[in-house]
């Protein structure tokens, strides 16, 4: 192998059970010079039969965009992986050791842990370069135990893992020191609430660079309302629904996760079209809307107490980056708290780091763009030097 030079990109990987997400990224500039999505993986009908046959489709799809593999070789392999359980705090190479323990994980991620094992056994086999998992809950790591611990039995924690590990982090990460770049102050003196508002939402609040809160648990089902995940609800509405609606375990897990959120509300979980039939009048469709901003101010409030006040509030992500109205929605009356939105910046359909709220604000409010593949580059060359 020879000596990786600085031009030389990380092909980032995310493996879903079904799906191969690629993109091929030079660290240091960013650059990104091919991306996409490998679909329907296994699936009846598709001609890609597994994730070794997804790969061998992305190095075709590269070399009809100009790539080729062989001639630009690859510094590293970055792997996301959704959960690192209370193993991983942070990046590391893989070995045949590492890959056993992120298997072992797969209980406390039945849904995501089994694809990312499936992708990188592939990938190993296929790139003989330095291969890096990075975990989505290694940010949130860094938690109090306050904070991390559930109030259940603590034997019966320990025994199965049980704890609040949070979600989202190599995102949360990437942007609390791109805000901190945007204001140009330090990342150790800023207070920060992070929402990442994609297809699946989570909060955190960030004091000096260091997670201290989040609003994801043990599983991603926890905190905000989400295109198809319900966020917090009673916990005994799991017991609720067995008694009284007959349901099972399974049928309880799928529906809180795949039929919930602004989907069971309104009927459609994307949320431009949410926002068109609110504009069109829905009833189903505002509720979904009013509900999808309570939850969100609660957390805010939550944070604020939580850090003792917040230096800025952040947007990120799909909705959090592009969604005017649910920025103005969040906002709407905290004036007493430090956070209002300058209407005219929110409209700005600027696609930049960018500033909100208006000068002299006591909570700057920002919208700051998320960039996981480019996070996952830089942490995979790093650790691989
Ligand atoms: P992500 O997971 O970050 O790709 O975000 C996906 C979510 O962002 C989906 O619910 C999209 O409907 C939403 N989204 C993307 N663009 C817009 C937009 N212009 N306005 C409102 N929501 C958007």
């Amino acid at each position: 192998m020879t000596e990786p030079t600085r031009d030389q990109p990380v092909l980032v990987l995310n493996a879903g059970s079904s799906s191969l997400k690629y993109q091929l990224v030079v660290p240091e500039s960013g650059e990104v010079r091919a991306g996409g999505i490998v679909e329907r993986i296994g699936e009846a009908g598709s001609d890609v039969a597994d994730h070794s046959a997804a790969l061998q489709a992305m190095t075709t799809r590269l070399h009809a965009d100009g790539v080729d593999l062989d001639e630009v070789p690859l510094r590293a392999v970055g792997h996301r992986v959704v959960h690192g359980g209370p193993d991983f705090s942070e990046p590391v190479i893989i070995d045949d050791a590492v890959l056993e323990r992120i298997r072992a994980l797969s209980a406390l991620a039945p849904l995501h842990n089994p694809a990312a094992v499936i992708g990188i056994e592939a990938a190993r086999q296929h790139y003989d370069v330095p291969h890096v998992a990075v975990f989505d809950t290694a940010f949130f790591s860094t938690l109090p135990d306050a904070a991390s611990t559930y109030a259940v039995p603590r034997d019966l924690a320990a025994k199965h893992s049980i704890r609040r590990y949070g979600f989202h982090g190599t995102s949360h990460q990437f942007v609390a020191q791109a805000t901190a770049d945007l204001l140009g102050r330090p990342l150790a003196e800023l207070r920060q609430v992070i929402l990442h508002l994609g297809n699946g939402c989570s909060a955190s609040a960030v004091r000096g660079g260091r997670a201290v809160e989040t609003s994801m648990g043990l599983t991603p089902l926890q905190g905000l309302v989400m295109g198809t995940r319900s966020g917090d609800v009673d916990p005994g509405l799991h017991a609720y629904l067995a008694r009284e609606a007959g349901m099972t375990l399974d049928e309880i897990d799928t529906l809180l996760n795949k039929r919930s959120g602004v989907l069971g509300l309104s009927g459609v979980n994307d949320f431009r079209e949410l926002v068109q039939r609110v504009d069109a009048g829905e009833q189903d469709a505002s509720l979904a809307f009013d509900v999808f901003v309570h939850r969100l101010k609660h957390y805010v409030g939550a944070y604020l107490a939580i850090l003792g006040g917040a230096d800025v509030l952040v947007f990120t992500a799909g909705i959090g980056q592009h969604s005017a109205p649910v920025r103005a929605a969040v906002a709407d009356g905290l004036g007493e708290l430090g956070i209002t939105v300058d209407a005219h910046l929110n409209a700005s359909g600027s696609s930049q780091a960018r500033v909100i709220s208006p000068d002299g604000s006591r909570v700057v409010v920002a919208v700051v763009p998320t960039n996981e593949e480019l996070a996952i580059a830089r942490q995979t060359a790093d650790l691989v030097g």
